[in-house]
């Protein structure tokens, strides 16, 4: 006997979204027919240059010369674990410094490859301090490794990659960085700042499929990994072994790449290269300040003071006595909207709004606010009908002033 389905089932259409989340963000629609592309072989002679452009795309996007820059088969999850199996050997000391949760999960990692994490703790919606880092180096001089989120989406905020980085050069600790909400909407100079190793993630400022992740190793680091005298704990994530697929000259079968992602990330790529990185930067602190003026407007505030914030995710803080899971869902169910709630010890005590890649654009700064002052203000939030999107349009015409000037 074959057993059968209790009911009929029949294909699945998405709705229609406006994603305010800590992501997936909105995708381009020229992503999505990259996306529906017919398959081809991953050893097929055109798959093979499109891995070559996409690992060029990937060190603008990183702005890097890393040789080593490609994207990693799954979500930014195993971006972060790839980075600490393939760096930290049982008995590593690693500082960690956390300031919400994904730096959490970074401690989960290094306690897995059996590293003896040092833990440097700062406020969530705070910043991670360089000098209290310094302290811990000072007093953990056999620390080879400092890890850090460069941009925490559960408070949305930014951490000085460069300072940080400095600290941990000047004590002859490596760094790897979380830039998985970083990458394409702030800056992130790789280089620069003389980041060892960092990733990220497809579908947060990339604004591609899910399920990808962008990583970068300097020469150095991969040196360390091949020089590493016990196996790396993971099969899959050994750098070591996916080299002679992503590397430049061999090309051996690892895994099946997932190649309908990797031709909509080089799409999406290809979209931040011809708006510019900087242009790309710039849209998304246009449209943060828009909707940041708009939440003024509301009597809404921020968890992070304006210095540390990043544009593209915003932590607001819950009003008293406003109902914070019904907003939520009151947001999804007339607009379409869907954004964060709180994580952690945040959870009910603030919204996350996010504005990534292709989601960073007017129309749904405006409907965001719109539906906000709908929806607060019949929940008993005292609101001036229509001031917030009068406040996000003086921004907007603001901005474009400022622009005109510039240019003139
Ligand atoms: C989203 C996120 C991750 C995890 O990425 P997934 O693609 O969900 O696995 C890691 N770090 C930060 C900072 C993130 O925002």
């Amino acid at each position: 006997m074959v057993a059968s389905l209790p009911n009929k089932i029949g294909s699945f259409y998405p709705p229609k979204r406006i994603l305010m989340g800590p992501g997936p963000s909105n995708i381009h629609p020229r992503t999505l027919t990259a996306l529906s592309q017919p398959v081809i072989g991953y050893f097929d002679a055109a798959f093979v240059r499109m891995m070559d452009e996409l690992k060029s795309l990937l060190r603008y996007a990183f702005q890097t010369q890393n040789a080593l820059t490609f994207p990693v088969s799954g979500p930014g999850s195993v971006g972060m674990e790839s980075g600490f199996v393939n760096l930290v050997a049982p008995g590593d000391k690693v500082i960690v410094c956390r300031n919400g949760v994904f730096g959490g999960r970074m401690i989960e990692n290094v306690e897995r490859c059996r590293g003896i994490p040092v833990v440097v703790e700062d406020a969530w919606g705070e910043p991670c301090d360089p000098n209290k880092l310094e302290d811990a180096l000072k007093q953990n001089p056999d620390v080879r490794l400092v890890a850090f989120v460069h941009a925490e989406t559960s408070t949305g905020c930014e951490t000085d990659a460069k300072a940080i980085t400095d600290v941990a050069h000047r004590y002859g600790a490596i760094v790897l960085v979380d830039a998985v909400t970083s990458l394409g909407g702030i800056p992130v100079m790789t280089d620069e700042c003389g980041i060892d190793a960092i990733y990220s993630a497809s579908q947060k400022c990339l604004s591609c499929v899910p399920g990808l992740s962008p990583v970068s190793f300097s020469d150095r680091v991969v040196e360390h990994i091949q020089n590493r005298k016990d196996k790396v704990q993971s099969w899959f994530m050994d750098i070591n072994l996916i080299l002679n697929y992503w590397g430049n000259t061999v090309r051996t079968y690892h895994h099946t790449a997932p190649i309908n992602s990797l031709f909509a990330l080089h799409e999406s790529l290809l979209l931040l290269q011809e708006e510019g990185i900087e242009n790309a930067w710039a849209r998304h602190r246009q449209h943060y300040q828009a909707l940041a003026a708009g939440f003024e407007a509301l009597g809404l505030r921020f968890l992070v003071k304006e210095a540390n914030r990043l544009p593209q995710m915003s932590a607001i803080l819950v009003p008293e006595g406003i109902d914070e899971a019904l907003v939520r869902q009151e947001l999804v169910a007339e607009y379409g909207l869907e954004i964060g709630a709180g994580l952690g010890p945040l959870a009910g005590k603030v919204w996350r709004f996010g504005l990534m890649g292709y989601t960073a654009q007017e129309s749904h700064v405006m409907t965001c606010l719109r539906a906000l002052d709908t929806i607060l203000s019949r929940m008993g939030h005292p609101v001036r009908s229509g001031e917030a999107e009068s406040a996000a349009h003086r921004a907007y015409a603001a901005w474009h002033t400022a622009r005109a000037e510039k240019t003139a």
